[in-house]
């Protein structure tokens, strides 16, 4: 790979413009625009290479990236269902939110001990399986690339496992969260891969920037 830094971000949706946010207030400048793959900063070695935010724990894991900044449960997922060589390197604080079980208001289905023999659905199998196998649950796990919410009302399963942040979406869909299984907030992360000389004096750098932005905002 080239010499300059290159940088995994959501391109768009609830992680991009706080990560955007932040690398600037940590003096890289560079504009987003349009269509494009990659952004160059231009004030630095740096590239930022903007695509889905589920892909970005692969992209670094697989030398596409050298770091990125990506929700935590989305990390833990991928560690959970497949072969990942992506840690956390620093919590970021922001795009907090957790992953929890819910299910209809006044329906059967009140706290984890009426789960088994149920089906829950989710688009964290990795994580919720883990939390049933923990809490000794048998139960059912249907998998959905989106619009969970609406699972119990299509009648595809009797709960659901999925993000909260305000509890909004919840509401709205005449579901209530029981049970927090795993919190999440913005996290950078990195392989254990050895980087050269001049993107880990610049990594240093950037983390030592990163630090200093969030410590003045608290
Ligand atoms: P992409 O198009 O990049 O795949 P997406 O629709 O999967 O985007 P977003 O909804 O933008 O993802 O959420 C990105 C991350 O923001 C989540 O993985 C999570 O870490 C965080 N987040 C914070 N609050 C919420 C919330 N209420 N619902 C979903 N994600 C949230
Ligand atoms: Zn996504």
């Amino acid at each position: 790979m080239s010499d300059r830094l290159r940088i995994a971000l959501q391109k768009k949706g609830r992680l991009a413009d706080d990560s955007f946010a932040l690398l600037k207030a940590c003096g890289l400048r560079f504009a987003i625009r349009g269509g494009g793959l990659l952004a160059r900063v231009k004030n630095m070695p740096i590239d930022l290479l903007l695509v889905r935010d589920d892909d970005i724990p692969s992209f670094v894991s697989n030398d596409a990236a050298d770091i990125g900044i990506v929700g935590e449960n989305v990390l833990v997922e991928e560690q959970l269902t497949g072969e990942l060589d992506a840690t956390i390197a620093m919590r970021l604080g922001f795009s907090r939110c957790r992953l929890c079980l819910a299910a209809p208001d006044g329906g059967t289905v009140k706290s984890k001990t009426d789960l088994s023999g149920t089906r829950i659905a989710t688009t964290y199998p990795g994580v919720t399986r883990r939390f049933l196998s923990d809490s000794g649950i048998d139960a059912k796990l249907v998998e959905m690339k989106g619009a969970v919410e609406l699972a119990p009302s299509i009648g595809v399963a009797e709960s659901i496992c999925d993000l909260v942040s305000s509890g909004a979406t919840l509401e709205a869909n005449g579901l209530s969260a029981f049970e927090t299984i795993l919190k999440s907030e913005a996290v950078l992360i990195r392989s254990s891969r050895e980087l050269s000389a001049a993107k880990t004096e610049l990594l240093d750098k950037l983390l030592r920037r990163i630090e200093g932005v969030i410590k003045s905002s608290e």
